[in-house]
């Protein structure tokens, strides 16, 4: 069997990845690499923990000894490489970890995979998973392209954008089979709430305050978390080596009309009255450095490999709030202990 590392899979977006190939490919055999981290959660993958092609590996990417002896034994053919400090705002309080992590547990992964296959890189692909943070901040026009000069703003992008140099200098350099893709906010089940959909929808659901930042005019393009694993799934397959694609619905929003438009969803699922969950929303401090407004041209993806959202922004959003309201223990685990510390200290002093 095809041994396939993806690492980051007990995360929101790696579960999603994890359970696709899982199911989808008898044919490979699937270790999930995670750390278990604030943002890691067993929970988010349970319904696939006894497949037969599947095996979770406990363990740190920045730990180097321990990510060569894994490589060393399994000789992964395929890496998936989504493990990373993701949160901006953490990054801005810690710095450090972002480098450790994305950085430092990036290279690590490069070096093994080298170690084990530089002298036969044939049937062989390391695909990085990144974001469209790295191209810095879109002004009122245009799309980011896979062609726009990186301009990372905050020590997460920053991160990103180094471990992106990292993977594309090992093509160059070393010959090493890879793809790169970057990809808008996500949204979706299992989500971590503390990004702005999880956590506006956890807040409603409680009667919390909703933090907006700044004017609340910051614009993100959000693409639901299944169509982006899609989108890996056929970037892994199909993606062309030494390429990068930017992955995106087309689907601009200003943070406040998003939040208006929860606001309004949730009213009538938890049977408020129209405007009641709009009262709770807070303008608070604008974080530093935020950027003005993301968008992606996802052309390339499009033509290319012909992969395209399955799901409208209104349906994906619908599904995600079904998900949040079905599953209350799992919102429940997650915001207990350190979430709300964490919390209590994001907002505290706004
Ligand atoms: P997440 O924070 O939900 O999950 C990250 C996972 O990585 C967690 O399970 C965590 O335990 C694990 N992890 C963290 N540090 C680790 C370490 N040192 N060793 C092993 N595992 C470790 O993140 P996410 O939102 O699912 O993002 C996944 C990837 O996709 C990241 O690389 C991120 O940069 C990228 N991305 C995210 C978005 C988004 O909107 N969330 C958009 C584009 C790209």
């Amino acid at each position: 069997m095809k041994k396939i590392l993806i690492t980051g899979g007990a995360g929101f977006i790696g579960s999603h990845v994890v359970r696709r190939f899982v199911t989808r490919y008898p044919e490979y055999a699937i270790y999930n690499l995670d750390a278990l981290t604030y943002a890691g959660n067993l929970e988010n993958i349970k319904d696939i923990e006894d497949n037969k092609n599947y095996v979770f590996v406990k363990g740190d990417i920045t730990d180097k000894e321990f990510v060569d002896s894994l490589f060393y034994e399994h000789k992964f053919e395929g890496v998936i490489h989504l493990a990373a400090e993701s949160h901006v705002d953490r990054s801005i309080t810690d710095p450090l970890a972002f480098v450790k992590t994305n950085v430092i547990g990036t290279m690590n992964l490069l070096n093994a995979f080298k170690a084990v296959w530089q002298d036969n890189w044939e049937g062989k692909r390391f695909y990085h998973v990144s974001t469209d943070e790295v191209y810095g901040t879109l002004g009122a026009e245009g799309l980011f392209t896979e062609t726009t000069p990186y301009s990372p703003n905050s020590p997460y992008s920053a991160s990103k954008a180094s471990s992106d140099h990292f993977v594309r200098a090992y093509g160059e350099t070393y010959g090493m089979p890879y793809v790169l893709t970057n990809c808008s906010n996500n949204y979706g089940p299992y989500h971590f709430p503390e990004k702005l959909i999880p956590l506006f929808i956890n807040n409603i659901i409680e009667k919390k305050p909703l933090p907006v930042y700044g004017d609340g005019k910051y614009t993100r393009d959000w693409l639901f978390v299944k169509d982006h694993a899609a989108a890996i799934d056929l970037a892994y397959h199909k993606g062309v080596n030494h390429e990068t694609y930017n992955i995106g619905g087309f689907n601009e929003w200003q943070n406040i009309d998003l939040i208006k438009l929860l606001c309004s969803i949730l009213d009538a699922k938890l049977g408020r009255e129209q405007g009641e969950n709009q009262k709770l929303i807070t303008y608070v401090k604008d974080r530093p450095g935020h950027d003005l407004r993301y968008a992606i041209d996802a052309s390339k993806i499009n033509t290319e490999l012909g992969w395209k959202p399955s799901v409208t922004f209104e349906e994906g959003l619908e599904q995600t709030v079904d998900w949040f309201l079905n599953n209350t223990d799992w919102l429940k685990s997650v915001t207990s202990g350190a979430y709300m510390k964490y919390y209590d200290e994001q907002y505290s002093e706004r």
